[in-house]
């Protein structure tokens, strides 16, 4: 009979983040990878356009392109202005 001694490695175990956060796109300000999800910010919920807060320099970017959101966060400002012209419009026309 061969007894196979059965020394498992413990070395393999998953290996720890260092940092907390989430693993990101560079970040457009300092090329930091590592961000935390911004939740819920002045202009809606940041997990719409994927946004993350750098952990490095702070500012909030895309977490899949490390640009970022300004633009889009302007875009949405006016079609939410327009949307509500319009209904505002609407409702003047139609009462
Ligand atoms: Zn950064």
């Amino acid at each position: 009979m061969t007894e196979t001694s059965n020394a498992a490695p413990a070395a393999a175990a998953t290996a720890p983040q260092a940092t907390s956060g989430v693993q990101t796109a560079p970040c457009y300000a300092c090329g930091g990878t590592h961000g935390e999800p911004a939740g819920y910010r002045w202009w809606g919920p940041g997990s719409l356009m994927s946004e993350v807060r750098c952990l490095d320099c702070g500012v909030y970017f895309n977490s899949k392109s490390g640009e970022s959101n300004g633009p889009w966060i302007l875009f949405w400002h006016m079609f939410v202005f327009l949307v509500g012209a319009s209904g505002v419009a609407a409702w003047l026309l139609l009462r």
